[in-house]
């Protein structure tokens, strides 16, 4: 690690990137293709923002935001990062429920859950159909006023169990909640329905490495402990930032902060207009995520029968009030098997049980507290994952927990929001260069541009105003 992170930093970019992560990593990548100078400072020592790992003794690796995404990050690596890339990207085929309404193995896609819904659920073919085409014709100019509750009663009126199959994958996907836009939903769910979840093989460090030298190989200044304080704006136009301390000057800058953080903290709402400030300040969070990091012994396997991933839960009915309450009832399990990671000289059986979480539920536990409440969670997820793995206590090497608070503290995101900010953040970030010339946000914003392929997707489309940006300042 160098003494000094800032070391030969030139005076002046093209671009400067804060944040490095998807969204940011991907910004800065195109940007740097297109031929721009691009300085990419990142706070924490690693890139990744969300999408990291950590390591822990013994040789456990973690990841933290590896669960699963849609087949479109095949096709949006191949283009956007590299080939090696696009092909380390592979299919999760079992994916479970099970929960006291029902209990089934599916590739959640939409052969299978038209088999399920027609034969299990006993729905009628035609509704299953237009149910989905209706999904799958949704697009962001469509009517926003439905909510997604309201598109279930249409098609599934009183089916609390087919609400359940259809909603709590997406929930988990990206904390989106019943009351939220139908269109919301149904653009995520179509994008799983296409041909089901994936993952990546090697794990988010090897994801992570190759992308690192993507960034190098187009000539991205990569910053790591670069802690952006400030951004400078002089006549309504960005000049440049405050990073550790010192000033570097540019034309454009790309924000994958927390979009709140972003317009309050590093720019400040005085130079914004009184609406856009108040816009801004309106626009709510997204909920965050606790999770608990449980490694098996070396050599404990556990049975890939398992599944790949797991929605467990034990509450009768779906809420998705519930899933965010510190009393847990429902808990999604990746089931990390030797072969994710197989470049490990020691096959490796990990598993990580995330649940949705409240930041206000953790944030003002005193320490001791805290610390119980820590310890607690992890006893009562061991408990609860015995179901699935029997003797667990046995077979397990290590555990750890992360709360809301730990996401805010590595990823600076106001109230450790997982999935940055509801729908109505969206028009917010696009807005921004309206405001303040060569101003940009991309991050996640509003269940669609979230999630690995949502934040990946959003950085390019930035990236692309960026570019007319900067061309249009040099005709
Ligand atoms: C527990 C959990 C599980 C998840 N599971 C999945 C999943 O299975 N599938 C999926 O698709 N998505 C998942 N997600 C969501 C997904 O990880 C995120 O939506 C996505 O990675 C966010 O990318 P982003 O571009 O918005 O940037 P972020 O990951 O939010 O990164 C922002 C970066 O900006 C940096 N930064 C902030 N402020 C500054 C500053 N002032 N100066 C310099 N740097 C700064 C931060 O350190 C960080 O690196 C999960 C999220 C969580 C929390």
């Amino acid at each position: 690690m160098p003494a000094d992170p800032l070391e030969n930093l030139r005076q002046s970019y093209d671009v400067v990137v804060i944040g490095a992560g998807l969204g940011g990593l991907t910004a800065a990548n195109t940007l740097a293709r297109a031929g721009h100078s691009v300085l990419l400072l990142e706070q924490l020592h690693k890139l990744g923002g969300l999408a990291t790992w950590f390591r822990r003794p013994g040789g456990h690796v973690f990841d933290v935001s590896l669960h699963g995404f849609p087949v479109g990050m095949i096709k949006s690596c191949r283009r956007y990062w590299s080939r090696e890339i696009a092909d380390s990207i592979v299919q999760l085929k079992n994916i479970r429920f099970d929960n006291p309404m029902f209990s089934l193995t599916t590739s959640v896609d939409r052969d299978d859950f038209t088999k399920l819904l027609i034969e299990k659920f006993q729905i009628p073919a035609e509704t299953v159909n237009e149910f989905f085409d209706t999904a799958r014709g949704m697009n962001f100019y469509d009517d926003q006023a439905t909510t997604t509750r309201q598109l279930f009663e249409r098609y599934f009126p009183g089916r609390e169990d087919v609400v359940r199959l259809l909603m709590e994958p997406i929930t988990y996907a990206n904390g989106s909640t019943l009351e939220d836009p139908a269109l919301t939903y149904g653009i995520v769910f179509s994008n799983f329905m296409s041909k089901g979840v994936f993952t990546f093989q090697g794990g988010t460090d090897r994801l992570i490495s190759l992308v690192k030298k993507e960034l190098a190989a187009n000539g991205v200044d990569v910053r790591a402990l670069a802690d952006v304080e400030k951004i400078h704006v002089d006549r309504g136009r960005v000049t440049g930032v405050t990073v550790n301390g010192r000033e570097v000057r540019t034309r454009a800058i790309v924000s994958n902060a927390n979009l709140k953080s972003t317009i309050l903290n590093l720019v400040g709402r005085g130079h914004f207009d009184r609406d856009f400030a108040d816009q801004a300040e309106a626009v709510r969070l997204n909920n965050s995520s606790a999770q608990v990091y449980m490694a098996m012994k070396p050599g404990a396997m556990i049975d890939e029968s398992c599944g790949d991933l797991l929605f467990s839960s034990t509450a009768p009915t779906f809420r998705t009030d519930m899933l965010l309450s510190r009393d847990i009832t429902s808990r999604t399990y990746s089931f990390y098997y030797p072969k994710t990671r197989p470049q490990q000289p020691q096959p490796r059986c990990v598993i990580v049980s995330s649940t949705n979480a409240n930041y206000a539920d953790w944030a003002e536990l005193p320490e001791p507290e805290y610390r119980r409440s820590k310890e607690n969670l992890a006893e009562t997820t061991l408990d609860a994952i015995e179901k699935y793995v029997p003797d667990i206590r046995d077979k397990l090497d290590y555990i750890e927990c992360a709360t809301p608070r730990t996401f805010q503290r590595y990823t600076k995101h106001l109230d450790g929001a997982s999935f940055g900010t509801k729908f109505e953040g969206l028009a917010v970030s696009r807005a921004l260069p309206e405001q303040i010339a060569g101003l940009y946000h991309a991050g996640s914003v509003g269940i669609i541009m979230s999630g690995w392929l949502g934040a990946v997707n959003y950085g390019v489309i930035v990236a692309n105003d960026v570019d007319a940006y900067l061309m249009k300042g040099e005709r």
